[in-house]
């Protein structure tokens, strides 16, 4: 498996396929298994058999084991990069495909490495507890398309770490990368510790109303996570829910434009947009908003987007048509109401992929749709703001709360605004950046649980007093 063919032949459906074609020139990738209920069930026998094991091996036999499967993804990343890159469309270099890869490969080796050691909770005259975490068994990870690999192995480390056993449903845009890092993970684990189940969306359904998994990690839209809540409810699941955001930016006056023209852009613009917790409305103070717009807009008139493999780009398509539209749709209202295009706005509909210029609109309204509702693509609303009240108003103005970030030269007046916004996590003078020991959460409809560092490991256990 160590050149992309091989990858693509090792993961060779045998049964039912479908074609899997590159967003970016509309050719075939390869066909992908599709896979229904019955190979769920399938899957959850294997799972319920090799789960017990793998929990009696113990913490340090499974980050042992956790470790092996990291150095297997290393081995392993350029073929799945090359892969990723194919099917998914974000380009190989920047901070994209093999960033993604190397990604998946740290939060591994991280999960693998961090202890949660049981905790005494009161030792006094009145009594001796401790508190521990004990495997939940069997879980499902219900990932989206935009960092397909990457959210696959936050969800699988941590299950893992805690002595359980994972089903995958992959998105049904980005199957194959997911199942070829599977692969490569059991090249290393237990047969049917982890598996995937590459179906649509009714597999997903019934995967979190299977009586016998106890934790469902899902990461996607707030639709389908409402409707995971109500199908997971007659079985009272555990739920981790990451969903859909549309984090603000505030740029206070102080601020020097140039200096953070490149923050500004990678906040909004990483992964061509398609990140849940990217910018994805602008406030910027109207003293200064004339010169942060020109400077950003000057930074991101020179990032070169197009076809993946070509090593000088750096953005991609937009994953799929369906998501293309919604951008398109978009910023169409974005200059109805007034908007000013700074950059962009206008794609070239002749070409193959699904490519969506770099685009800029300044000068919209706080009500204007490509404000209030998530693009989830390249295209970022500025608004101009004269009053800092109005402007964390506006940023806490919608049910979704993942992120948020402030733009200041002043670290004390920038914590102060942090403080009054409501998110998840709040970035000061960047935007979006994740860390393997460092939670990550939504507030308000973005969803509910950490994941990352110790808090990601608790909530893949079932806690346990013991007092006495
Ligand atoms: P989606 O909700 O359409 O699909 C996600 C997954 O859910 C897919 O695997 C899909 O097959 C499955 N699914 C669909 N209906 C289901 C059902 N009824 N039961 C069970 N599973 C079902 O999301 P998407 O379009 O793939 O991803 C984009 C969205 O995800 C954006 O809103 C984005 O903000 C969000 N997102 C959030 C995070 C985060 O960490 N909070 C990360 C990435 C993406």
């Amino acid at each position: 498996m160590d050149t992309l063919e091989s990858l693509l032949a090792a993961i060779a459906p045998t049964g039912a396929s479908r074609d899997i074609l590159n967003p970016a020139t509309g050719e075939l990738v390869a066909k992908v298994a599709e896979h229904t209920v019955d190979d769920l069930n399938a899957a959850v026998a294997a799972a319920k058999k090799a789960q017990p094991a793998w929990a009696a091996l113990g913490h340090e036999k499974r980050s042992e084991l956790m470790m092996k499967a990291a150095d297997a993804i290393a081995a392993h990343a350029e073929p799945l990069a090359q892969l990723l890159t194919r099917e998914q469309g974000k380009p190989l270099n920047g901070p994209n495909a093999r960033f993604e890869i190397g990604g998946a490969e740290a939060w591994l080796r991280v999960a693998a490495a961090t202890p949660l050691e049981t905790e005494v909770v009161v030792d006094d005259d009145s009594g001796h507890a401790e508190l521990t975490y004990k495997p939940i068994g069997l879980v499902g990870a219900i990932g989206p398309w935009n960092w397909p690999a990457m959210i696959t192995i936050w969800q699988v480390a941590p299950a893992l770490r805690m002595g359980n056993a994972v089903i995958v449903k992959p998105s049904e845009f980005t199957p194959l990368i997911v199942t070829a890092l599977i692969k490569v993970l059991n090249t290393v684990l237990p047969e049917g510790l982890v598996s995937v189940v590459s179906g649509g969306r009714e597999v997903g359904a019934a995967l979190t109303a299977e009586p016998s998994i106890g934790k469902i990690m899902f990461t996607g839209s707030t639709a389908t996570g409402k409707a995971i809540i109500k199908s997971s409810a007659d079985t009272v699941k555990r739920l981790t829910l990451e969903l859909g955001g549309n984090d603000a930016g505030i740029v206070l006056p102080d601020v020097d434009p140039k200096a953070i023209a490149e923050g500004l852009f990678w906040g909004a613009f990483i992964n061509t947009g398609q990140t849940c917790a990217a910018l994805k409305r602008l406030y910027v103070h109207e003293s200064i908003a004339d010169e942060v717009a020109k400077e950003l807009a000057a930074f991101a008139a020179n990032m070169p987007m197009g076809v993946g493999t070509d090593e000088n780009n750096v953005l991609g398509p937009l994953q799929n048509k369906k998501q293309y539209d919604i951008v398109a749709d978009l910023v169409e209202k974005a200059k109805a109401g007034g908007g000013k295009v700074l950059l962009g706005g206008n794609p070239d509909e002749s070409q193959p992929g699904f490519f969506y210029p770099t685009t800029i609109v300044d000068h919209l309204s706080n009500d204007n749709a490509l404000v209030a509702i998530e693009q989830f693509g390249p295209a970022l609303p500025i608004v101009r703001y004269s009053d800092i009240d109005q402007a964390i108003e506006w940023a806490n103005g919608l049910d979704v709360g993942l992120g948020a970030s402030v733009w200041s030269a002043d670290k004390t007046k920038a914590r102060e605004v942090a403080e009054r916004l409501v998110a998840g996590t709040v970035w000061i003078n960047s935007h979006g950046g994740v860390h393997p020991m460092i939670p990550f959460g939504g507030a308000k409809q973005s969803g509910y649980g950490l994941e990352f560092g110790v808090e990601g490991l608790k909530s893949l256990g079932v806690p346990q007093v013991i007092n006495g």
